[in-house]
């Protein structure tokens, strides 16, 4: 099977390389891609924005799957072209992916079927927004309507900044503040069957013990020892089978990765938010446990066939990923640094790195391209394990001003 993977982070890096292994992917190509990315697939500079570029390049290499990783394709339409094309594409419609693309389409959507989730409104003023703050109170969460690369949130005790970041978007939604600890459950979809994968949880804050500015993310583990036994077949039960369905009624089949981003308050499971596609960095702790080979689980959702599909074999120990970020981000990250210590970080064979943002210069070295520059991940037999081998590859690298959050994990291994 020829395989084409869209995006160039460390999410279609963790991609690419689960896909290399897989003995059915005879040829694997990657556009744009990475540095990192261009070691285990064929890559291509293309806009991974425009459809046509897309399903002409996907016609042209005789892939037999297209997966899409990024959020932006997808709304953009990417899917709906090479599904044009004739070509199965591991990844929802456009209209599908308004499920990320609008919070206040993900609300009506829960709303109908019934989902937990946090009460909301939908603002477009600044006189609404001050109404929906104040009925329900502190800890204010404001989220813009649109994409925003997972920072348009702000969860702040502080009116004023709540009502400023209502004013810098063209329509919010406002919701009420959900404590508990956060989950991340992954399922893959073909439009009415779904297949859950193993939890995770993510770090969303710059700096340890999760303070500073919200990041794309800057580490995960997996699995959650902490989380409540049947918290899967519950989700899957409440809230992923039910979007799925109740978007199949719609006439908005969704296919591809169905993400929950879920609280688990004090009240009940409640979903935070829904993407749609693999998240990164959970994508990279989630994978690095999948012993199933992943081209068949992803052409299954493409083709429509997950309900044949043998139920997937898990790692039973654990994994870690730490995000290696460059200075500066999330707010103004300086790019263009040599980064050393690559091949050492993975010489024992105990972690890997996958590259985020990263490119190659003419003579071969790996420079900073990007915000979040690397993702260190590592197996292990338990957390602690995983833990203590990403950190030790992490050490081994060098970016200037490179910056890494090390509290990743602590609490889950230590308790
Ligand atoms: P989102 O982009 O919707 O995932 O939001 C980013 C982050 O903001 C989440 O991971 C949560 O940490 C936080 N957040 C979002 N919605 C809420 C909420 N209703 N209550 C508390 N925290 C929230």
């Amino acid at each position: 099977m020829k395989v084409l993977v869209i995006g160039g982070g460390a999410r279609e890096h963790a991609l690419c390389r689960s896909l290399s292994q897989d003995p059915a992917v005879t040829e694997l190509h990657c556009a744009p891609g990475n540095a990192g990315i261009a070691q285990v697939a064929t890559v291509h500079p293309v806009d991974q924005l425009d459809g046509a570029q897309v399903a002409a390049l996907a016609g042209r290499l005789g892939a037999a799957l297209v997966v899409v990783g990024p959020e932006a394709p997808l709304v953009a339409g990417v899917a709906d072209a090479v599904r044009a094309a004739g070509i199965p594409v591991f990844g929802p419609s456009a209209a599908a992916a308004e499920l990320e693309g609008s919070k206040a389409f993900a609300k009506d959507v829960m709303a109908a079927a019934g989902v937990p989730t946090a009460r909301s409104y939908v603002c477009t003023t600044a006189a609404e927004a001050a109404e929906a703050l104040d009925a329900f109170g502190a800890p204010y969460v404001v989220k813009d309507d649109g994409l925003a690369a997972g920072k348009g949130v702000v969860v702040t005790s502080d009116r004023a900044a709540a009502l400023a970041h209502a004013a810098g978007c063209e329509r919010v939604v406002i919701e009420e503040y959900l404590d508990g600890p956060e989950v991340s459950l992954f399922a893959i979809t073909d439009g009415t069957t779904v297949v859950p994968l193993q939890p995770a949880q993510d770090f969303k804050r710059a700096l340890d013990g999760d303070e500073g500015p919200n990041t794309g993310g800057m580490g995960a583990y997996s699995p959650l020892p902490w989380a409540p036994a049947g918290l899967v077949e519950e989700v899957l039960e409440t809230v992923l089978q039910p979007t799925v369905d109740e978007l199949r009624r719609r006439g908005t089949e969704f296919s591809g990765l169905l993400y929950a981003g879920l609280a688990l308050t004090s009240r009940g499971t409640r979903v935070i938010e829904f993407n749609a596609r693999f998240g990164d960095p959970e994508t990279q702790v989630v994978l690095a446990r999948l012993r199933t080979p992943l081209a068949g689980v992803l052409l299954a959702s493409a083709t429509g066939s997950l309900d044949q599909l043998e139920p997937l074999r898990w790692d039973e120990g654990a994994a870690v990923t730490v995000v290696v970020a460059s200075e500066g981000y999330p707010d103004a990250p300086r790019t263009g640094d040599p980064i050393e210590g690559l091949a050492e970080a993975e010489a024992d064979g105990t972690a890997f790195v996958l590259h985020a943002g990263t490119k190659a210069d003419e003579d071969g070295r790996v420079l900073s391209a990007g915000g979040r520059v690397l993702s260190v991940t590592a197996t292990g037999t338990d957390l602690a394990e995983a833990r203590e081998r990403a950190y030790a590859a992490v050490d081994r690298i060098s970016l200037k001003g490179g910056q890494h959050r090390t509290d990743i994990a602590l609490k889950a291994a230590t308790a």
